[in-house]
């Protein structure tokens, strides 16, 4: 891999496990120095870290809470002290509280929004806070860059998770509002919508026979997709080889937006 993100530092929310495991391995291959939030399963984020400093780069494990507005501050406050400032933020956590509509609790919402959108706004924030604070480094063309994960569910309805596919319609309009205010500071914000990826958050999906062909019905590229697809595009979105992309979300989802249900019935 190129070291495209050689010297500069990125933050990776919900790096634990899943998607920003994936992420936060692939910037750091990539180059970068790399902060890993983790909520749960601490143990694996210092893991990660451990394995990345093994190969010459440096990383360390932090913990918090994407939805809570302190933790977030103490989290960016040990970045800037670990690592002087930030360039790349990665806003991924995210989780389900899946329900019917009629059974859904207020908790059960509120939950979904304070993690998945709340939490992303938080850690945006931050994000944009230090990059003016620091202004510009001979590392980027571009004074920071921002990755929301968002989800196909930003445009596909999801019955039976409403506040899921409610947080991530959210983080299309969040991103690309944020994109629109922040590019004349030369602050980059763009998201990535995964397909179906194989983490903890679906293992349902995938992991017997009968599931994995049913969710394949609805890839037609016909495999499932793994953490390494999304650490490429993410690793892409960070460097300056993306320095014209502004307010875009990168669908990877081998073609689930490409409604499959019309490929031979419409
Ligand atoms: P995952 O469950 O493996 O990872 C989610 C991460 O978010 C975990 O590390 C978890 O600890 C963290 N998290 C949860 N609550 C948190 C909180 N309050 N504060 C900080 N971190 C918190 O699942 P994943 O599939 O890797 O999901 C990562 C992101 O990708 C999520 O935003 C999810 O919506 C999105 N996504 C996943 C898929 C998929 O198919 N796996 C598809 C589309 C979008």
């Amino acid at each position: 891999m190129t070291q495209s993100l050689k010297g500069q530092v990125a933050l990776v929310t919900g790096a634990s496990s899943g998607i920003g495991f994936g992420v936060a391995e692939a910037l750091a291959n990539a180059g970068a120095s790399v902060a890993i939030n983790y909520h749960s399963h601490a143990e694996s984020a210092e893991k990660l870290a451990a394995s990345i400093e093994k190969t010459g780069r440096q990383a360390f494990a932090i913990g918090a809470d994407v939805s809570d507005e302190a933790e977030i501050d103490a989290m960016f406050d040990a970045v800037k002290k670990r690592f002087g400032t930030v360039d790349i933020v990665v806003a991924n956590s995210g989780l389900q509280k899946d329900a019917s509509f009629v059974d859904m609790t207020l908790a059960d919402w509120n939950t979904v929004m304070n993690v998945n959108l709340a939490g992303q706004f938080l850690t945006a924030q931050r994000a944009v806070r230090e990059f003016l604070r620091r202004g510009p480094r001979p590392v980027s063309k571009a004074l920071g860059k921002i990755i929301c994960m968002s989800s196909v569910h930003e445009v596909i309805p999801w019955a039976g998770h409403v506040n899921y596919a409610a947080s991530k319609g959210g983080i299309q309009m969040m991103m690309k509002s944020l994109a629109q205010e922040v590019a004349p500071h030369r602050i980059r914000v763009n998201a990535i919508a995964p397909g179906a990826i194989r983490t903890p958050i679906n293992r349902d999906a995938w992991d017997s026979k009968e599931a994995l062909e049913k969710l394949l019905k609805l890839v037609p590229y016909g495999r499932i997709g793994e953490i390494d697809d999304i650490g490429r595009a993410a690793v892409w979105l960070a460097s300056d080889e993306s320095d014209y992309v502004v307010g875009t979300t990168l669908y990877v989802d081998g073609g689930m937006t490409l409604y499959p249900g019309f490929a031979d019935n419409g």
